[in-house]
């Protein structure tokens, strides 16, 4: 019998699609794809989720100012999210949106299992429409969302509540023993004080009135319907066959032990005590960990419309190549922090690190390359140089470690040390120079090249295609017999 590869489940949140994507949301999908790749390259089934989000009020609230109904607008949006998968290079194996069948259907089916915990009364409370959430008094700065910086509406009707206080303890002790490990460990010190200061049971349900009839209904009261966090929390299993393909439900959520979410800071909650507490109320398998990435703010400030710098992923794609944008947010933004993007840091990205980092070494090597190649010696399995495999090992073991933390910036520094070593190597050794070592100076530089071309895979797919190309060696390939084949400059000046 062949042996069953490991599986690997992954899925980034789901995006609200009240307007078009921003560079924001390409930081999340972009780390993600490099986790789902590298765990490819590992030799995992991987199975990573991404979609949109569409029952929410806000999309009612766009969709009203544009003068649309909510249907077309979202349908919209949704193909614009759909279309980073080209624009982007992801490699998501499915994609799913709130307004589907089968994630209707699943959502319901979820409803109805935690019928137990479901209980309706009379509330009034501040909501934020912008998070879809209740507010205390005392979260709010100022009387203002501290997310969004805007007042909250007294919302007052009869609702559905979920028992969140009764899973209390229990998730204080899922948390603290890292049975859902929590990345970094600053987010989890955050939701832990969170659950210590007391959990209140949740609002699930809004009138259908208050929701303009848009949302999944509540089954058996079509005056309600589902809180959209609610809904789309289930997405998660929904995708999986939750609602309709119980065997794939099963090997994918139940049985595999490896699920991992990708989220923003601003939705933590919603993931590590929300989503937890349903799926305990509702018998089902739990995460194995919940990754928290930071925010990426534009000159130094939130991105949004009314400040006008909301930096557009197509626009930037189409003037700087798409491994350019994946690089950037990769390795300037801190993966757990918020971190900044202006026009100039981007750009002395560009041309410090891919033009004259990446790119120069690729082209001084397979400038001499070409014109050595029949002299490049046929060493392949039985010459090593020990200085080179001990630097390259020695990066390989920093790039792993950085990769299994989720550090992004510090696996990729790894490899820009390795480009700096072949430089100083370079200059040092004149491999451009007529010598006897020249071709096996030549040799030296090209197999550490096909490592770091390896080591790219996952963060800079396309262009760790070209230089294995250009080698003229595929990446699975354990003996390196080099056929040059010098192509166009990887990352031409700008
Ligand atoms: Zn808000």
């Amino acid at each position: 019998m062949a042996k069953k590869n490991k599986k690997f489940y992954l899925s980034t949140a789901l995006p609200y699609v009240n307007e078009s994507p921003h560079a924001g949301w390409a930081l999340e999908i972009i780390q993600t794809d490099v986790i789902a790749r590298r765990h490819r390259l590992l030799g995992e089934d991987v199975f990573f989720l991404t979609g949109t989000d569409e029952n929410s009020l806000k999309n009612v609230r766009a969709a009203e100012e544009e003068g649309l109904n909510v249907k077309e607008l979202v349908d919209r949006n949704a193909k614009k999210f759909y279309e980073l998968k080209k624009a982007l290079n992801l490699s998501f194996d499915d994609f799913i949106r709130t307004t589907e069948k089968r994630h209707i259907k699943g959502a319901q089916k979820l409803w109805l299992v935690c019928k137990k915990d479901i209980y309706k009364k009379t509330y009034g409370g501040l909501y934020c429409v912008g998070c879809e959430e209740f507010y205390k008094e005392s979260e709010l700065k100022n009387g203002l969302c501290p997310e969004h910086q805007t007042k909250p509406e007294l919302v007052e009707e009869e609702n559905y509540f979920f028992r969140l206080f009764k899973y209390q303890n229990q998730l204080k002790k899922i948390i603290k023993e890292d049975r859902v490990k929590i990345i970094p460990e600053t987010r989890k010190n955050e939701i832990l004080s969170f659950l210590n200061s007391g959990l209140e049971d949740i609002c699930i349900s809004r009138s259908a009135e208050r929701g303009r009839g848009w949302g999944i209904p509540v089954p058996g009261d079509p005056t309600q319907v589902q809180w959209t966090w609610f809904d789309a929390l289930s997405n998660y299993i929904n995708a999986l066959g939750y609602g309709e393909n119980d065997k794939n439900f099963q090997d994918w959520w139940q049985k595999n032990e490896n699920k991992l979410h990708i989220i923003g800071k601003g939705i933590l909650r919603f993931h590590a005590i929300y989503w937890l507490a349903i799926l305990l109320s509702a018998k089902l398998a739990i995460p194995k960990t919940i990754f928290v990435h930071g925010y990426l703010t534009s000159g130094g400030q939130k991105m949004s419309k009314s400040l006008g710098n909301i930096i557009d992923p197509f626009e930037l794609v189409k003037k700087y190549g798409t491994d350019t944008v994946r690089y950037f947010l990769l390795r300037e933004i801190p993966s757990t922090e918020d971190g900044d993007f202006t026009y100039e840091k981007f750009e002395a990205r560009y041309n410090s690190d891919l033009a004259s980092g990446l790119g120069n070494l690729v082209a001084r090597v397979m400038t001499v390359a070409e014109n050595l190649k029949s002299q490049i010696p046929n060493l392949k399995s039985t010459y090593q140089n020990s200085t080179f495999k001990k630097e390259i090992d020695n990066t390989w073991k920093k790039y792993e470690k950085a990769l299994d933390e989720f550090k992004f910036n510090e696996a990729l520094i790894s490899v820009w040390d390795l480009i700096s070593f072949c430089d100083r190597y370079i200059e040092k050794e004149r491999p451009w120079e007529k010598s006897k070592k020249q071709s096996l100076i030549i040799y030296n530089l090209l197999v550490t090249l096909a490592d770091i071309a390896l080591m790219l895979q996952p963060f800079l797919p396309e262009s760790s295609d070209k230089i294995f190309d250009q080698l003229g060696i595929k990446p699975t390939e354990k003996i390196r017999e080099f056929k040059i084949k010098k192509g166009k400059p990887l990352f031409p000046r700008i």
